[in-house]
């Protein structure tokens, strides 16, 4: 890999860095850059709002797309610098799925009709999407789900449930898989379908996080009538309009930023506080393992290039990025546990109250960062992943 970057991306670069320097200091009391913060409070979802327009304004929504679809036809690498440096600063502003899950599908394929009603809308920033894959019983397994979709003159009606539907109730628009062939083997009879969250049919119920806050969902269809025309892909090729998706840029750089940025405030939290009569960073159990955490975290952050630069020679790569997708969120969980441990009782604190060290974001990390072990593939599937097509495995089934 060379892992020298070009001067126009290191300019772009420092555009990136002076824009979320600035929109970081207009975050509201007690931000934490979390899910939690996006999801949670009014507060944070007007600020994530009002960041994306400016996001839309310049473009950088849509950075790898094609011109024609608003895009800005720049390379997986431009990419990864856009989401470090917005991670780093823990600026929202982007939609989680629009541009990166929705938006590859369906330029992959979309046919022109719909590239030219839904992309302008994405890259503008005008939809805010929920993913609708989970089920009670088809997580891990998900080409085993059993929503419903049968057709009906110009439309397909929609019966079933999904489940962990994260800011479903924050979103305008859901994309989902249903099965419109039960007879076909169970990732062929699979169909990708767009649809506004207000058509009649849609209810979406709390599914409240273990520290009680509300981020998930359930969403139950109820004879929701989908137009055909909302249809990405081909009828029973909804599992590889999913797969395209899933295969954008996927090097986890922005949880090595996020975790560089918590890193970078314990060490500070550690020189200031003193306990015992002497600064935390003086303590050599305390040293040991910022600098442990140090090193792993600049291993995950070569390791994050190098799958970004492998994208940018074959999208298609597998075991790189689930062991991307393991590393980080693995060693996040870690970091959060060790900043609450350094912190002692005070660590326990949640944000907002009084005596919470650093605004409460380690408690925080803490609570959800299990989440992120599991959401968009467990780690155990990640290790399946490395293990079956990274190391080429006999697959287990
Ligand atoms: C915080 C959070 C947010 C989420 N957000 C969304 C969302 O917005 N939209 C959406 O559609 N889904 C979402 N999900 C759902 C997520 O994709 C699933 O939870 C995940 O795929 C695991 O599926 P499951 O919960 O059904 O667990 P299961 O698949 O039932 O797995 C249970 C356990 O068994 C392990 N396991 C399963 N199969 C194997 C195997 N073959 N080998 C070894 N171990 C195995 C798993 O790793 C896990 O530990 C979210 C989940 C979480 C936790």
């Amino acid at each position: 890999m060379d892992f020298t970057f070009t001067p126009q991306q290191e300019a772009l670069r420092a555009e990136f860095k002076e824009f979320f320097a600035e929109e970081e200091k207009r975050a509201p009391e007690g931000w934490t850059g979390g899910i939690e913060a996006l999801f949670a409070s009014d507060e944070g979802w007007v600020y994530h709002r009002s960041v994306a327009e400016k996001l839309a304004e310049r473009g950088w929504l849509a950075l790898p797309w094609p011109k024609e679809y608003g895009g800005k036809e720049h390379s997986y690498m431009e990419q990864l610098i856009f989401s470090e440096v917005k991670s780093y600063h823990r600026v929202p502003g982007a939609d989680l799925w629009g541009p990166y899950i929705v938006a590859p599908s369906i330029l992959e394929y979309g046919t022109e009709e719909i590239k030219r009603e839904w992309l302008p809308r994405i890259a503008r920033a005008e939809i805010n999407w929920c993913q609708g894959w989970s089920e009670p019983n088809a997580g891990s397994d998900l080409a085993s789900l059993t929503t419903r979709a049968v057709e009906d003159g110009d439309d397909y009606v929609i019966n079933g449930q999904k489940t962990w539907t994260s800011g479903a109730h924050r979103a305008d628009h859901i994309f989902l898989m249903a099965r419109t062939d039960p007879n076909a083997p169970k990732h062929r009879g699979l169909t990708y379908f767009l649809s506004e969250m207000d058509r009649p049919g849609i209810t979406v119920r709390p599914l409240l996080y273990m520290n009680r806050a509300h981020l998930y969902n359930e969403v139950y269809f109820d004879n929701l009538r989908i137009p055909k025309r909302n249809i990405v892909g081909p009828v029973n090729v909804g599992w590889y309009v999913t797969m395209a998706g899933i295969n954008f840029e996927r090097s986890m750089v922005g949880g090595v930023a996020e975790a560089k940025r918590d890193l970078e405030d314990l060490v500070e939290f550690c020189k200031q506080t003193r306990r015992d009569g002497q600064v935390l960073a003086k303590d050599p159990l305390v040293r040991q393992r910022l600098a442990e955490f140090a090193i792993e975290i600049e291993a995950g952050r070569q390791w994050a290039y190098n799958v970004s630069w492998l994208q940018s020679k074959n999208p298609m790569i597998s075991g790189e990025p689930s062991a991307s997708k393991y590393f980080i969120t693995e060693l996040t969980v870690r970091l959060a546990n060790a900043g609450v441990e350094i912190m002692g009782l005070y660590g326990t604190l949640r944000t907002g109250s009084k005596w919470a060290n650093l605004q409460g974001k380690f408690e925080a990390l803490c609570q959800e960062s299990l989440g992120i072990t599991i959401a968009a593939g467990s780690t155990e599937t990640m290790i399946n992943l490395i293990a079956w097509m990274g190391l080429k495995l006999p697959r287990i089934r």
